[in-house]
């Protein structure tokens, strides 16, 4: 057995001042960490992989809309085959909701198509801006994973092109070990070129909506019980109060209105986020007064509203590229899920140990997930508490914490997500996520990413894996 420490191998430093020297990366991933230079092409349609990798010898990725925020979308001068071209609409059944397209269209786009139809994503994360291909291959998870389980299990079946040319058609009965393994694949064991999504019936734009305050972990934790009926549950909690505030927030509870309604498309985002803040506009004081200006913006204990769906589950994508409030360095995310076991605990040692820090969250968000099991191998949730923190990167300090964070999520065994991760070890990783190996036996041998260059590349020769 190697010993941690051979297992903790690095092979790739990241935002060495030679990437830095190079000048803007041509692809950033949404935590503009870290910086890496790498080639660009585009595929413009599924017959375009694997001809865009001849001649390439540093490794490939496919990356879609770059709204991961760490590694998983980088690769250290390698080859990223942008996505988004190939966004087409392939085919829709309005009886049944099964909807088919290119793997680079976006959450976004499919809403704009199925919204007026009386459709919607069976699953969302917290931005449309995402691509299907990126939604599968972090088998991401929204509001509802309680009743829906996560993004793949909506997925019926894709076709995934590997770099010797085959092209597999995977369902959960068809090639059904490279469905499991591209589910949260991280992109590594082919392109997906097209998928089949089963969207969910819906008659209005609305959101029965609720929210209530909280003070602490028992009240959320008595508000994820008796909201178990309610499709969708999250929580906003202010991180930066200590004493009799210490883990204050919001419940939030919603479920799609009833209520018949004109389902009318959305309109465009006009906001754009105009500059990059200097570094010390985050700091632990703005952020420590807009957490209270948010908790106090509800001013009774429990309030009820029906809201635009928009709002409700984009509240970011309101101000296009908001990353950038975060200045140059960027922002890391930190987001662990610990079982239930010692959901509790944990929960509270590491609000406490942010807290402590000073390093002020500007959004922190707290949520239950359910026990529905996800259809990939390497899939992040599992029943139990996740809790997902943004800081901006600071890295005498930040660094510092993230990796106490990542060891205290380990001793209570829990993991990180891959898709909003730029720090993890390799040891943490296996530990994390044990079936690594088994996985790796279907990584295509011409796929690599920054993140499993990190984490685990050396162990399987620098490009290793695949079959
Ligand atoms: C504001 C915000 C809120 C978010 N909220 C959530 C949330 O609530 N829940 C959640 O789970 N995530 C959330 N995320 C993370 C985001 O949903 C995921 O990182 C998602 O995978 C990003 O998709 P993308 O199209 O940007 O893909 P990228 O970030 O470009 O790539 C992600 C991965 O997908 C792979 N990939 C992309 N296209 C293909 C393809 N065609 N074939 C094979 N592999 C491919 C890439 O190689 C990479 O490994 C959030 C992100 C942001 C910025």
């Amino acid at each position: 057995m190697p010993s941690s420490a051979e297992l903790d191998f690095n092979p790739q430093q990241p935002g060495t001042d030679a990437d830095k020297a190079a000048g803007p990366p041509p692809f950033e991933s949404w935590g503009r960490y870290p910086v890496y230079q790498a080639e660009l092409k585009h595929l413009h349609w599924q017959g375009d992989f694997p001809r865009a990798i001849d001649g390439v010898h540093h490794g490939a990725l496919a990356v879609g809309m770059g709204r991961s925020y760490g590694d998983v979308c980088l690769l250290k001068d390698g080859t990223l085959l942008d996505t988004t071209q190939m966004n087409r609409l392939l085919a829709f059944d309005a009886a049944t909701g099964l909807l088919t397209a290119e793997a680079g269209i976006t959450l976004a786009q499919i809403l704009d198509f199925a919204v007026p139809r009386g459709y919607f994503l069976p699953v969302t994360p917290g931005t449309k801006y995402v691509t299907l291909g990126g939604a599968i291959a972090n088998d991401i998870h929204g509001k509802n994973h309680h009743h829906a389980g996560t993004f793949g299990c909506h997925v019926t079946q894709f076709e995934l092109v590997r770099s010797d040319g085959r092209r597999l058609f995977c369902t959960p009965l068809e090639n059904s070990d490279y469905y499991a393994a591209s589910i949260g694949g991280l992109g590594l064991t082919g392109v997906i070129t097209w998928a089949q999504l089963r969207l969910k019936p819906i008659v209005s734009r609305k959101i029965d909506y609720q929210g209530i305050q909280f003070h602490g972990i028992e009240e959320f934790l008595e508000l994820t019980r008796q909201a178990e009926h309610n499709e969708y549950t999250v929580s906003w909690v202010d991180v930066t109060s200590t004493g009799k505030n210490f883990c204050r927030g919001i419940f939030m509870q919603g479920d799609h209105s009833q209520a018949p309604a004109p389902l009318k498309p959305s309109p465009k985002p006009k906001l754009v986020f105009p500059m990059e803040l200097p570094g010390f506009a985050l700091n632990g004081f703005t952020v420590g007064a807009f957490n209270a200006l948010f908790f106090n913006k509800q001013m009774k204990k429990r309030v009820s509203t029906q809201p635009d769906y928009e709002p409700f589950f984009y509240p970011l994508d309101a101000v296009l590229k908001w990353n950038k409030m975060y200045g140059k360095r960027g922002l890391l995310q930190f987001q662990y899920a610990i079982p239930w076991e010692h959901a509790r605990e944990g929960t509270v040692a590491i609000l406490q140990a942010v807290a402590k820090s000073g390093l002020a969250s500007f959004l922190a968000v707290l949520k239950a997930f359910g026990d529905v099991p996800s259809p990939g191998m390497m899939s992040f949730p599992k029943p139990g508490i996740t809790l997902a923190l943004d800081f901006p990167i600071k890295p005498e300090k930040s660094f510092a914490l993230f990796d106490r964070l990542a060891e205290m999520t380990h001793e209570f065994g829990g993991r990180l997500y891959p898709a909003k991760d730029a720090r993890m070890t390799s040891t943490q990783f296996q530990a994390f996520y044990p079936q690594w190996e088994r996985f790796a036996r279907y990584k295509d041998p011409a796929l690599t990413s920054g993140f499993w260059e990190r984490v685990v590349g050396g162990q399987l020769g620098v490009r290793g894996g695949g079959r």
